[in-house]
C-alpha cells in the first residue's frame, strides 16, 4: 500500500495557527488535544502511544495558552523519554565469534544493512565473516557478495537451494578457525510460508549452538520504516519465529514518517541498534533519541 504524504515540519504550527505579529498561542483544551492526538496517529505513532503522549502533555496544563514552540518542546521531551531506553548500539561481546543472526522480510534492507554493519565493524578493526543464508534467492546471495567486496569482508555462500543451516555451520567453523570477531548470518525473508521459515530459522539456531551454546548472541530484525504500521505486525510475527534481540530501522531517509519508531519503542521496548539513512555503505547511523525526537516534531 502507498504511504500517504508525510507530515513534515509545520504540523504543530498549523495546529496552533500562525500570525505575523506575535507568537500565536492557543488554549490547551479538549478540542486541541483531540487534534493533536489525530496528528500523532497520522504520523504513524499508533493510537495507544498517541493517547498517552497527549495525556502526558495535557497533565497540569489544561486551560493554559501555549505556543507552537512550547508544544514542540513538550512533545519532543515526551518522545525522547520513550526513545531513550531503546537507543542502544549493537552490544559487542568478548565472545569469538559473536554470532549475529539477521532476520526480516525480503526488501526490508537486510542485505544492505549487513553490508553497512560489516563495513563499520571492519573500520573498527574487527574481523568479520558473512554467511549468505538466504540460499533460495540467488539474487540475494549475489547482492551480499557485492556488499562483502565493498566492505572487504568474506562472504560464505552455498549452492542455490541448499540447506541454510549447513551453511551456517560451515560459516561458524570458518569463523572459529579464523578467530573472527563477528559472524553475521543473513536469512530468508519469505513470510508466505511461516511454518517453513520458522523451521529454517530454528534449525540454523540449533546447528550453531552445537558449536557455541550461547549463540546467536544477537538476533537483529531489519524493518523498513516506509511500511509504517506494518512494522508493528512484522515485529509480532518475527518474535514468534525467532528470539529477536534488537531492531534496525531502514529507509528513514525517504518518505517514512519516523513515528512508527515511537510506537515500536513504546509497545516492544526492543533496542534500536541503528537506522538506515540511504543506499550507500556509510548510510547507517547510530540511533539518537533526542535528535530523532526533535526531527520528528519539526
Ligand atoms: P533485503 O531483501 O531485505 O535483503 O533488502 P535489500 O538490502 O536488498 O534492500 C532492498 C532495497 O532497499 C534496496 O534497493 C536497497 O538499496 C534499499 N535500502 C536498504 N536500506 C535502505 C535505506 O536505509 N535507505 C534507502 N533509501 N534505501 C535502502
Amino acid at each position: 500500500p502507498a504511504t500517504p504524504a508525510p507530515e513534515r515540519p509545520g504540523m504543530l504550527d498549523r495546529l496552533i495557527g500562525r500570525r505575523a505579529d506575535a507568537e500565536p498561542r492557543r488554549e490547551l483544551d479538549d478540542a486541541m488535544l483531540e487534534e493533536l492526538e489525530e496528528m500523532l496517529i497520522q504520523a504513524d505513532m499508533g493510537v495507544e502511544t498517541a493517547l498517552r503522549v497527549t495525556a502526558n502533555i495535557a497533565e497540569g496544563r489544561m486551560g493554559r495558552r501555549i505556543s507552537a514552540s512550547e508544544l514542540k518542546g513538550l512533545l519532543a521531551d515526551e518522545i525522547a523519554r520513550i526513545m531513550e531506553p531503546v537507543a542502544r548500539p549493537l552490544p559487542l561481546y568478548p565472545k569469538r565469534p559473536q554470532v549475529v543472526l539477521v532476520v526480516g522480510v525480503n526488501g526490508s534492507g537486510k542485505t544492505t544493512t549487513i553490508g553497512k554493519l560489516a563495513s563499520q565493524f571492519r573500520a573498527a578493526g574487527k574481523n568479520v565473516v558473512i554467511a549468505a543464508g538466504d540460499t533460495f534467492r540467488a539474487a540475494a546471495v549475489e547482492q551480499l557478495q557485492v556488499w562483502g567486496q565493498r566492505a572487504g569482508v568474506p562472504v560464505m555462500t552455498a549452492p542455490e537451494g541448499s540447506d541454510p543451516a549447513s551453511l551456517a555451520f560451515d560459516a561458524m567453523t570458518r569463523a572459529e578457525a579464523e578467530g573472527a570477531d563477528l559472524l553475521m548470518i543473513d536469512t530468508a525473508g519469505r513470510l508466505q510460508n511461516r511454518q517453513d521459515l520458522m523451521e529454517e530459522l530454528a534449525k540454523i539456531v540449533r546447528v550453531i549452538r552445537k558449536k557455541d551454546a550461547s549463540a546467536p548472541h544477537n538476533t537483529l530484525l531489519v524493518l523498513d520504516a516506509t511500511t509504517g504500521q506494518n512494522a508493528l505486525s512484522q515485529v509480532e510475527t518475527f518474535r514468534k519465529l525467532a528470539d529477536v534481540s534488537g531492531l534496525v530501522m531502514t529507509k528513514l531517509d525517504g518518505t517514512a514518517r519516523g513515528g512508527v519508531l515511537v510506537a515500536l519503542a513504546d509497545r516492544f521496548g526492543l533496542p534500536i541498534h541503528a537506522i538506515g539513512v540511504g543506499e550507500q555503505i556509510d548510510d547507517l547511523d547510530a540511533f539518537d533519541a533526542r535528535d530523532f525526537a526533535r526531527a520528528l516534531v519539526g
